[in-house]
């Protein structure tokens, strides 16, 4: 009789592709091949125990302003249309204030730029539930948990090997696996890593004046970037980029003396601010990572595992969205008598993506440094650059045009 481990051992899943990784961005890459007729095994890490059931969990303090790229993909494969609508906000409006004693500033609207929205916020819970009611009526979809251990690959296939002696054989393996990615680290990809020296801290508040779906955003040199993004009703969630000092100041406050801080910077336009879950504060370490490829033979990486930028423009996600989408294309649009684990394949899906993620890796990562840096002569410089911008109507546009991922 065969005990559960020698069963695992000679256990080989087959499926053209493997994705490693059980985020947002995994389980739209594991949707959108699958609906575009490959058959795929989709690798998460060990399941964490259940969580003991409690009552309404309230607002999730990890939110993401998702652009129209994420919304057309996400709509295509009948994601959107699951969320919990009632928990999403449409941006309208973005508001930008600079720093000092003249204050630059930036505004932007949905009808300036000709569209019905700039942007969404929804809750990364919100997202993984629509994620996974659309998972289960996936056909064309396996989904195992385990550990893997090796990721070995040859001229005609990738395998990955777990530790319960299991294994998943593919034509290709994906890489969707976050910032410290695995399947990088199996590939020898190289990167170039940078910390900001800033957390970002986030928490929920109720607002006493009505936010009219605006986005607010304030540079402010010394404490970092300060982010009030809408959330359904009168409530709004902060993103505060704070220089680490200040962030574990932050993360030893309660969310009331947090409150407290931000209205020096809200209380005009959004009056008092009140938390909403009083316990909910958590931070996030902010960091620049660029890996030195985006595909390996027989492997591409996508989202988080592909680029880590700083969130001061609420991208990285979209930027992930992006690859997939892009992945999903250049697989399906290959020649006949290609493989999916073809170099050349791989190469058309990394080109295409170098451009956009290049573009948003500088635009971020020279903002952080432009407004993260307390110097006089920067003030003046990217106070005058904010005002420039909002009266050059055309190159506004084409900014936020971009960033709506339009
Ligand atoms: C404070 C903050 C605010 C942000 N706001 C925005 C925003 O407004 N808009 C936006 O677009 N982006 C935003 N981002 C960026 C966004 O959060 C990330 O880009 C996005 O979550 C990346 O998703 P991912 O699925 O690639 O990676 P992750 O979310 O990190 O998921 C990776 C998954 O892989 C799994 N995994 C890891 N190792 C293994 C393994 N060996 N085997 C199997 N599974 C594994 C992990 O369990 C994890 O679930 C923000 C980031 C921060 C920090």
């Amino acid at each position: 009789m065969n005990n559960p481990s020698s069963s695992a051992a000679l256990r080989v899943i087959e499926s053209d592709i493997c994705i490693v990784g059980d985020g947002a961005i995994a389980k739209t890459t594991a949707l959108g091949l699958a609906q575009a007729g490959f058959s795929v095994t989709l690798l998460g890490p060990p399941p964490p125990p259940a969580p003991a059931a409690k009552g309404d969990p309230g607002w999730d303090a990890r939110v993401y302003a998702l652009n129209h790229t994420a919304h057309n993909l996400l709509s295509s494969l009948r994601v959107w249309d699951a969320l919990d609508a009632a928990r999403v906000a449409p941006v309208d409006a973005m508001i930008v204030h600079g720093d000092g004693a003249h204050a630059g500033g930036l505004a932007f609207d949905a009808y300036g730029a000709h569209t019905g929205t700039l942007a969404w916020i929804l809750e990364d819970r919100n997202l993984g539930q629509a994620l996974d009611a659309a998972l289960k009526f996936a056909q064309n979809v396996k989904l195992v948990h385990g550990r893997a251990t090796a990721l070995l690959r040859d001229d005609a296939s990738v395998t990955v090997h777990l530790d319960d002696g299991a294994s998943i054989k593919s034509q290709l393996a994906v890489g969707a696996d976050g910032a410290q990615s695995w399947v990088r680290g199996q590939c020898d990809i190289g990167l170039d890593y940078r910390s900001y020296a800033q957390r970002a801290v986030v928490s929920n508040f109720a607002c006493e004046k009505p936010h009219h779906g605006a986005a607010y955003q304030w540079f402010t040199g010394a404490e970092g970037i300060v982010a009030l993004l809408p959330l359904p009703g009168n409530q709004v969630s902060l993103v505060w980029s704070a220089p680490e000092a200040l962030a574990d100041t932050l993360r030893a406050e309660s969310a009331a003396q947090i409150a407290a801080r931000l209205a020096v910077y809200a209380s005009e336009k959004l009056g008092a601010l009140t938390p909403l879950q009083p316990e909910l504060v958590r931070d996030f370490p902010l960091r620049l990572i660029r890996p030195h490829a985006m595909s390996a033979p027989r492997v591409a990486l996508v989202g988080d595992a592909a680029h880590v930028v700083h969130p001061l423009a609420g991208h990285g996600m979209n930027l992930g969205f992006a690859d997939v989408a892009q992945l999903i294309k250049t697989l399906s649009e290959r020649e006949p008598q290609r493989g999916i684990g073809d170099d050349r394949v791989l190469a058309r899906y990394e080109r295409a993506r170098k451009e956009d993620v290049l573009l948003m890796q500088l635009t971020t990562d020279g903002l952080a440094r432009l407004f993260g840096a307390d110097v006089e002569p920067l003030r003046v410089i990217r106070n005058f650059g904010l005002n420039l911008l909002d009266k050059l109507p055309v190159l506004k546009r084409r900014l936020i045009s971009h960033a709506m991922g339009k």
